[in-house]
């Protein structure tokens, strides 16, 4: 790979730079080609509330959009793929802003045919808050799908948060005017998540599903997400937790105090026009 300074290191996946160079050019030739024919493909997972005792009701809280790339010959691409070399190419602007119109067209159809969510929740990428233009594109979309900006939760990860410059605060700052929630996600993973904690005002805290294989059998992992969803709590934060693919790292999760779940033990991503009905259910 070619040299890079450690700061420019750090502001996008660590994964975008051990790729091959001519896997990073296919990919990005991928990317363009799926913005232009209608390759990419919007997913939605549910995030649920449920009660503790066994059995108990499990309600839809809100979804997450995660996008995926249709490729005509190496079937469906993973973001955690592609999105690092849309990040490096800039292709992460058109891309972040697809993803969003789907999925504020998906929420305001959804919400016209009964489904009761609340939320959706997009990732947004350092590049996307940097390059500006995100509130403004945000604030005429809600509008042209005539929803309220309190329905809309916008997911950053640390990264985001590498460079202390006041673009990041201002940009978090005017979301929030206009009335959206912030979630820190994968929370746990990365070099300080408790200084942006500090500093910067979330709404919301995704424990990052790393800290929940073995949160039903290992004391020290259950001690752990137990004190980070304290610690969320004690700050004021709502907590949702990730990657729940079992009962009992449900249950011990909901015992802990975590607001809300995500995970395939409740549902995997759906193709948006699949999760309408499927939701619809939960
Ligand atoms: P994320 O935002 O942390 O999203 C959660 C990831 O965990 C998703 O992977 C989801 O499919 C996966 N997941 C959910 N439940 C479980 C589970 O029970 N077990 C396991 N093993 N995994 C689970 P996905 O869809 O592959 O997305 C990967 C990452 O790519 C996302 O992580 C997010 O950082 C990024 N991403 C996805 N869509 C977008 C997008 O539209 N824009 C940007 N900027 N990033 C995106
Ligand atoms: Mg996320
Ligand atoms: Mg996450
Ligand atoms: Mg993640």
């Amino acid at each position: 790979g070619k040299e890079r300074s450690p700061g420019e290191y750090r502001l996008y996946r660590p994964s975008t730079v051990h790729l091959p160079a001519h896997e990073m050019i296919a990919l990005e030739r991928d990317l363009h080609r799926a913005l232009n024919e209608d390759g990419l493909r919007l997913m939605l997972q549910p995030i649920v509330t449920a009660d503790s005792q066994p059995g108990a009701r499990v309600t839809l809280a809100g979804v997450e959009a995660l996008v995926r790339i249709e490729h005509p010959e190496r079937g469906v691409l993973s973001p955690d793929t592609f999105i690092p070399v849309a990040e490096a190419s800039g292709l992460i602007l058109p891309l972040g802003a697809w993803v969003m119109e789907q999925g504020l067209a998906w929420l305001a159809d959804a919400t016209r045919q009964g489904l009761d969510t609340q939320t959706i929740a997009f990732n947004v990428s350092a590049r996307e808050i940097h390059a500006g233009g995100l509130v403004e594109r945000l604030a005429a979309g809600l509008e042209r799908h005539d929803l309220a900006a309190q329905r809309i939760i916008l997911e950053v990860t640390e990264n985001v948060m590498l460079e202390h410059d006041s673009v990041v605060r201002e940009t978090f700052d005017a979301l929030r005017a206009l009335g959206c929630k912030l979630a820190i996600d994968d929370f746990g993973t990365g070099f300080s998540s408790l200084s942006y904690l500090q500093h910067l005002p979330f709404d919301i805290v995704k424990i990052d599903r790393c800290f929940v294989g073995e949160v039903h059998t290992a004391p020290r992992q259950a001690a752990l997400v137990a004190a980070m969803i304290e610690m969320g709590h004690a700050l004021g934060l709502s907590v949702t937790v990730e990657g729940i693919e079992l009962h009992e790292q449900a249950s011990r999760c909901l015992a802990s105090g975590a607001d809300h779940l995500q995970g395939y033990y409740f549902c995997r991503p759906l193709p948006a026009a699949e999760a309408l009905a499927r939701f619809i259910t939960l």
